[in-house]
């Protein structure tokens, strides 16, 4: 394949000897779990971010069920409350939410942006909704004036779920102000596995958050439930950041802006080039906003495309094939009619959008989509 979909060395290869170098001073410190290396990406995160809190954790997954569980502890949210969620999203939104006892109330999404359509959301709400879980898929934000006064009106708490769009700004400012993703919402999760726009060498995730009270639960629940040695007050999991991650995300958050300017790069020469009716482009509405996780395309017979593009040496991948309500562990959510999350399942395609990628590379991956025909 000359245009892999993703090669994660050559994501890490520009950082190599310092990645390296970061990996033998844990080695050689002597400290496996938490320490300097974790104490100073959370700083680090929390600057960049803008809020007042990060809390290293183990995963993405695992950052969104502890604001979740969290809230919980703190009484803000009770088993049984529902959360609204966008219905084109990875699975991992709606696990956090029904792991934390909490029910998933999925919302279809905008066919421009891809994302949760805001303007549906007001309609979703019962007496029963306590919250929102945006999803900023792709790196494009799920942040706007609408969602805002929606979250005010009804007094929701917004969590945001940022696997996919560290250093993404919102183009409305978020409900303390600032406009970045990770700051826009009450509480926020981030992913860094390694294929993430920041990836780490394993898993690897964290907690923003500007409340103090959730910081520090978010915090003792990912640590058994403790506030202090062998004081437990909350009934938690082991969930924490590895100090070799942290070691490792230190190096690669300083060039995170550089990385997301190449992608909003290849994604804007794409839009240019990719000339083919039977190819939808992506909206770029935002132009500094998105941060391009994933380069997605609309296209009517998937497979025969995607076929093409093998046949010519470009990978590609879905996001995602089967959406949450379709899945087998989600009967509860099986019934709902999601017309434009399932008319997307079948026609998304992620095109490569490594920040890796040349002009020429990207430019010859264009010619190759304008060449696909019926
Ligand atoms: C990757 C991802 C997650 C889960 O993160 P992990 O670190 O893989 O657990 C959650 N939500 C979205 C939208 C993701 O893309």
């Amino acid at each position: 394949m000359k245009y892999p979909f993703l090669e994660s060395y050559l994501i890490n290869a520009p950082y190599s000897k310092e990645i390296e170098d970061a990996l033998l001073r844990v080695a050689r410190s002597g400290r496996y779990v938490g320490g300097p290396e974790v104490e100073a990406f959370e700083k680090e995160l929390a600057e960049f971010t803008g809020t007042e809190f990060a809390v290293g954790v183990s995963n993405g997954l695992d950052a969104l069920r502890l604001i979740f569980m969290a809230y919980i502890e703190l009484g803000k949210l009770r088993p049984g409350d529902e959360v609204i969620v966008p219905a084109n999203t990875y699975i991992a939104s709606v696990l956090a939410i029904t792991s934390a006892g909490l029910v998933p109330v999925p919302v279809e999404p905008d066919r421009r942006t891809l994302n949760m359509d805001t303007s549906l959301v007001e309609k979703a709400i019962t007496p029963r909704t306590r919250a929102i879980l945006t999803v900023h898929l792709y790196g494009r934000p799920c942040w706007d004036e609408v969602l805002a006064e929606v979250a005010s009106k009804y007094n929701l708490i917004v969590v945001e779920d940022n696997a996919q769009a560290i250093g993404a700004q919102a183009s409305f400012p978020g409900l303390n102000g600032g406009s970045m993703t990770g700051a826009l919402g009450h509480a926020a999760a981030f992913s860094f596995y390694p294929t993430k726009n920041l990836g780490a060498m394993g898993d690897a995730g964290a907690v923003t958050t500007s409340d103090a009270a959730l910081a520090k639960a978010v915090r003792a629940l990912a640590n058994y439930g403790s506030d202090r040695r062998y004081h437990n007050i909350y009934k938690g999991y082991n969930c924490r950041l590895d100090p070799v991650q942290a070691a490792v995300l230190r190096v690669k958050l300083p060039h995170i802006d550089k990385v997301s300017k190449r992608r909003r790069e290849i994604a804007s020469l794409y839009n240019k080039l990719i000339v083919n009716e039977l190819v939808a482009k992506p909206l770029i509405d935002n132009p500094d906003g998105a941060v391009w996780h994933q380069y997605v395309v609309l296209v009517e017979d998937r497979d025969s495309f995607r076929n093409y593009l093998t046949d010519n040496g470009v990978g590609s991948d879905v996001h995602y094939a089967v959406p949450p309500h379709r899945q087998p562990c989600y009967p509860e959510i099986s019934d709902l009619s999601l017309p434009v999350t399932d008319y997307l399942a079948e026609r998304v395609v992620s095109l490569p959008v490594a920040e890796y990628l040349t002009d020429d590379m990207v430019t010859e991956i264009a010619h190759i989509i304008n060449g696909y025909s019926k």
